[in-house]
């Protein structure tokens, strides 16, 4: 029995080695040299693979995707009917989306849009101290990367809140969940922090009801993806100051037009999809434990939940 592996080529080689170095018996057929369909029985795959394609293998067990978000493999026509998918939950790629987070709250918090066009007209202005304290952070989605970088906001002494699907305690974290918890929290968040899975229910969330919902002034985060946020209602408030500026590192469409407004826009900051890359050799132990908990039968972990969509 075998496992397909499907990504950029690049990687492909990177992620094999990693699996192998757990299990040497493991046989990895690269996509699209998957041998003899009827040996496949596990299939870890990147947002380009057809899910139609996997139609093709009669014995497969299982499908992983290689990093937190499974958006890209559930939409139409989804993985084949009856098998599991699994997605990462991942130490590093947690850690480096609290990084990216942080980046972007405190870039906004301590003025460096503003400091930064004041060094370039070698302006010697010193603004007003920013107060941690005042400073409210309201995070869309508190899962493994939501909890995470509200544990470090915190740390930081910022006050955090959250919004989820299910009413949900987290430590030093007023939660919401609802329309009405959306309506309460985005009123009072200074700061939103996107980091919610794109499913039917969040597509288009951060629109122009959510922002006109904030505190005039107020900046917008986004790591989550791209389609959670109407790019049109975003740069309306953008440029009327209702938004005072957007860290973004996800597009509707990847990678974003080179025409498109964001890229030069002053208040808008950019990543390319690079907040939190999936790193094979951290990564692969969970595949591999998956693997062999579907060959024994055993159940499985990271599960995604087909009727909650993520
Ligand atoms: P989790 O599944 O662990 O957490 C998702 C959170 O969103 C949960 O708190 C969940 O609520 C909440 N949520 C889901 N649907 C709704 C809804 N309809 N209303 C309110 N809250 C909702 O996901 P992760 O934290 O691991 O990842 C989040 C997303 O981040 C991924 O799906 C992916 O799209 C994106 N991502 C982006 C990366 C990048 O590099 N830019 C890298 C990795 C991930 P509840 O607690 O009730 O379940």
């Amino acid at each position: 029995m075998a496992v397909l592996l499907s990504t950029k080529t690049a990687v492909m080689a990177v992620w094999r080695d990693a699996l192998l170095a757990l299990d040497p018996t493991l046989e990895i057929r690269m996509f699209p040299d998957a041998g003899d369909p009827a040996d496949i029985e596990a299939a870890v795959v990147w947002t380009a693979h057809d899910m139609a394609e996997l139609r093709r293998y009669p014995k497969l067990k299982l499908i992983v995707s290689m990093g937190a978000g499974v958006d890209h493999l559930l939409r139409p026509p989804g993985p084949p009917p009856g098998i599991p998918v699994a997605r990462l939950v991942d130490r590093m790629l947690t850690s480096q989306m609290g990084e990216w987070v942080l980046l972007n709250v405190l870039r906004f918090h301590r003025q460096d849009l503003e400091y930064r066009a004041l060094q370039r007209e070698r302006s010697w202005l010193e603004l007003p101290a920013p107060v941690t304290a005042e400073r409210r952070i309201g995070i869309l989605g508190l899962g493994e990367l939501g909890t995470h970088a509200a544990g470090l906001l915190r740390g930081l002494g910022f006050p955090v809140m959250g919004w989820t699907r299910r009413p949900r305690q987290v430590e030093g974290v007023e939660t919401f969940h609802g329309e009405d918890g959306l309506a309460a929290m985005a009123g009072r968040s200074d700061v939103l922090v996107c980091l919610l899975p794109l499913t039917p229910a969040t597509r288009g969330i951060v629109d122009a009801r959510l922002l006109g919902r904030l505190p005039r002034g107020a900046f917008v985060v986004n790591g989550a993806r791209g389609a959670h946020v109407v790019d049109a209602d975003l740069l309306a408030a953008l440029d009327s100051g209702q938004v005072a500026g957007a860290a973004l590192d996800v597009f509707d469409p990847e990678p974003l037009p080179v025409d498109h407004p964001y890229w030069a826009h002053p208040r808008v900051v950019m990543t390319p999809h690079a907040a939190s890359i999936t790193i094979p050799a951290s990564a692969a132990p969970q595949v591999v434990d998956n693997i062999h908990r579907a060959r024994a039968g055993r159940p499985l972990i990271n599960l995604v939940d087909f009727a909650a969509g993520y």
